[in-house]
């Protein structure tokens, strides 16, 4: 076994919201909350409702971040978000790499390297994603992939507290998650390379029925939930079996 590692069980709240509709997600996680034990819990909310989550969250056991971060300090990068801004609003994290990102917005691994150290530097804890696609997997190069999403960030970075989160792409929103040996498999390979005090977070269609066997694999130290971080009872469900 592995030192202690805190668990976390962060939710990507990908493009949905309201104020209204996070308003009573946010009450109904902060009543569940009450009392859970030993694992920590966030929530990365897209950007304008950042006020509103800080407002409601600050001084609970309930942890709020972004779901991307600019590289830049500040200047003329029309529609990007600094870190610094983040800090402003309490986030404690930023997710950086998302395959979302990676494969819809074309975010290199070099960029994705930037933004990991834009935001070490200004003082938040980047959740970065690494993955591989389908293709890639079903070529043998899963762990090629991952180790190369992550030595770019390795070559720029400490990576000291931040977190990592394997993620990978075929298992993002399709219902078809990775079996707890195969999520064990890749952490496996990214534990050689961060040592044993980071946490290793496994993403893909993790749901209340897979959450705990996933979570009880010896380098699986929490997940990054999607779909399911929208709907209160799973992810609380989620974060119980954490
Ligand atoms: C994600 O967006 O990081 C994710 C893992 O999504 P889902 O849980 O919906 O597969």
């Amino acid at each position: 076994m592995g030192m202690a590692r805190t668990r976390l069980v962060a939710g990507n709240w990908k493009m949905h919201g309201s104020r209204a509709a996070n308003q009573a997600l946010l009450d109904a996680l902060l009543s569940g909350l009450a009392g859970s034990r030993n694992v920590e819990c966030a929530v990365c909310v897209p950007y304008p409702y950042l006020e509103q989550v800080a407002g409601r969250l600050a001084g609970t056991p309930l942890a709020w971040g972004a779901q991307n971060v600019s590289e830049h300090a500040q200047g003329a990068y029309t529609g990007e978000v600094s870190a610094t801004m983040l800090l402003e609003f309490g986030c404690r994290y930023a997710i950086v790499g998302h395959s979302e990102r990676r494969q819809l917005y074309g975010e290199s691994d070099e960029r994705v390297a930037a933004k990991f150290a834009a935001a070490r530097k200004a003082g938040l804890t980047p959740i970065l994603c690494v993955g591989e696609t389908l293709e890639e997997r079903d070529a043998g190069r899963t762990e090629h992939v991952v180790a190369r999403q992550l030595d770019a960030v390795l070559g720029k970075s400490e990576f000291g507290a931040a977190v990592l989160a394997y993620e990978p792409v075929w298992a993002i929103g399709t219902g078809r998650t990775a079996t707890p040996e195969q999520a064990q498999a890749v952490h496996a390979v990214l534990r050689k390379k961060v040592g044993n005090e980071t946490r290793i977070l496994y993403g893909g269609s993790v749901k209340p029925q897979n959450a705990a066997a996933i979570f009880g694999m010896p380098d699986v130290d929490g997940g990054l939930i999607g779909g399911a971080s929208l709907v209160a009872a799973d992810f609380l469900a989620i974060c119980q079996a954490g």
